[in-house]
């Protein structure tokens, strides 16, 4: 089921251009109705519920169902992140709670290079149809 807001508890992330949950929708599907403050998602038959718009939400504001086979059908499942874990809420509908806390990283965040050890690139590398890491894999064959 598509994520949804649950409207009480939206801050709107106090007034920022763009939301945490705009900035991670990797479909562009949040919106922030700005004369209530409020996000929403505008096109729920669009949402592939991959969960990034929950994870990230400050405020614990966006919820989907979760799948069946970790919550049973009418539970609620719900994420707390750290900068180094995420803590799991699951509420059963019989009211039972239970929570479960897994490590996410085991690096500093903003400490990963991605970039170190690659190739420079140019803009003429745009019209080559290898991808990023062929270039790389290329240039390194050639100079063999
Ligand atoms: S990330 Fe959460 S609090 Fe921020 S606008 Fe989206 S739903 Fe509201
Ligand atoms: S679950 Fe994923 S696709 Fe759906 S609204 Fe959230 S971030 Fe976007």
């Amino acid at each position: 089921m598509p994520t949804f807001v649950i409207q009480e508890k939206c801050d709107g992330c106090k007034g920022q251009d763009k939301t945490a949950c705009m900035y991670i929708c990797p479909n562009d599907l949040m919106y922030l109705d700005k004369d209530r403050m409020k996000a929403l998602n505008q096109e729920p038959e669009q949402c592939w519920e991959c969960y990034s718009c929950v994870k990230i939400c400050p405020q614990q504001a966006i919820e989907g169902r979760p799948y069946a086979d970790f919550v049973p059908l009418g539970g609620t499942s719900i994420p707390m992140r750290s900068s180094d874990s995420i803590m799991w809420t699951i509420k059963f509908r019989d009211g039972k709670v239970k929570r479960f806390k897994f490590p996410i990283r085991t690096t500093p965040e903003g400490s990963i290079k991605p970039f170190e050890g690659k190739p420079a690139v140019s803009d003429a590398d745009l019209d080559s149809p290898l991808l990023f890491t062929e270039i790389g894999q290329t240039l390194k064959t050639i100079a063999k």
